[in-house]
């Protein structure tokens, strides 16, 4: 096991810059997801780590030892794609073992290692079998496998149940993090999924265009986003985000230009007046006849939950109910936030205030 230090990593392919010097400290035995929309850096960054991208700027240390140009088999880590990339004409024994057999090693310890990745991924039944007589999730349990028989220092995984369908992503994802409970091993994950990385990470880094916008444990940045885009990415349904200002005549509020006034926890300072977007998250909108009068537009029910569309004003929001309610398109009802968990963001800048 190691840590993994990154320091002011930079990545040009060409004259285009497309990160822009990213700092994360990666704990010895801590499971750390990369997230952000396609195309923000996130696996150039979990490349760059593996060896497979080489670094424009900046140092990345794995263990202490500076790797920049350390060759990727020399790294000590093991990477898990999105496509398996099993060997097709191997057995699920023979495509677990193949990276130790290439580095020469007794064929019995080979054994060994591939026997105790089988036990821990229950693929123990399986050996024998070849890749295409497998199911999409048992696959991917052999692509683990394949990491796993190395006993590296660091985990790297990349979008490695994007090919999965929806109730198999979320059985891998309890897996993998079992596993990680178990072997300790320190992970890097890189997902666009809010979700894995919030059920998953002892610690999230939010990326977007290239840099970094926070890094956290996941309930820290639902309860404290930096900013808007973090606001706006982790969580879902997503954060409503409502323009206008904060006013103070008379008590303190949150003005929408249509007049609607909306509780504040606090009034940040030197925010007064000035153009401002108030954070309310739909699971935490409420029923109260003392609240703004919003209208419905749409209402969907789920069972467990009612997500309902509704206009503030000319604004849009959405609000989750666990209550069964009887909202009708078109019908007036009153809302109000729950007492400390509004969020103001500059108008301007989308920090925090
Ligand atoms: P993500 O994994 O977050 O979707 P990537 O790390 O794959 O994003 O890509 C980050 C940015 O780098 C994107 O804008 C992408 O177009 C660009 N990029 C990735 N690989 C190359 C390459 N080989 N040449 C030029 N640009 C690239």
């Amino acid at each position: 096991m190691a840590t993994v230090d990154i320091r002011a990593v930079k990545k040009a392919y060409g004259s285009t810059a497309v990160i822009h010097g990213v700092d994360i400290d990666i704990q010895d035995g801590e499971f750390v997801v990369l997230v952000g929309p396609s195309g923000c850096g996130k696996s150039t960054l979990l490349r760059m780590i593996a060896g497979l991208e080489n670094i424009s700027g900046g140092e990345i240390r794995i263990g202490n030892r500076l790797v920049n140009d350390v060759p990727p088999k020399e790294r000590d880590i093991a990477m898990v794609f999105q496509n398996y990339a099993l060997y097709p004409h191997m057995t699920v024994g023979a495509n677990m073992g193949f990276s130790l057999k290439l580095r020469g090693g007794p064929q019995a310890e080979i054994d060994k290692r591939v026997n105790r990745a089988a036990d821990i991924l229950g693929l123990t039944q399986l050996l024998d079998r070849f890749p295409r007589q497998l199911s999409g999730g048992q696959r991917q349990r052999v692509a683990m496998g394949r990491a796993i028989v190395r006993d590296p220092q660091v985990f790297l995984f990349d979008e490695p149940l994007s090919n999965l369908d929806a109730k198999l992503r979320v059985q891998m994802r309890t897996e993998i993090k079992e596993l990680h409970q178990r072997l300790k091993t320190t992970t890097v994950y890189v997902t666009h999924d809010q979700i894995e990385a919030m059920t998953m990470a002892d610690k999230i880094v939010v990326m977007h265009d290239g840099v970094v916008e926070q890094i956290g444990a996941p309930l820290d940045l639902y309860d404290q986003p930096a900013n808007q885009f973090v606001a706006g990415f982790i969580g879902s349904p997503s954060m409503n985000f409502i323009k206008g200002k904060i006013e103070v005549n008379g008590s303190a509020a949150f003005v929408t230009p249509d007049g609607q006034r909306l509780p504040v926890d606090r009034v940040p300072e030197g925010s007064v007046g000035k153009p401002a977007v108030y954070g309310m998250r739909p699971e935490h909108i409420r029923i109260d006849p003392n609240g703004v009068p919003v209208e419905v537009i749409v209402v969907e029910p789920t069972g467990s939950e009612i997500l309902v569309m509704a206009r503030l004003g000319t604004q849009e929001i959405a609000c989750l109910f666990r209550e069964r309610l009887t909202l009708k398109p078109g019908e007036i009802f009153h809302i109000s936030p729950q007492p400390g968990l509004t969020h103001i963001f500059d108008g301007a800048t989308g920090q925090r205030l």
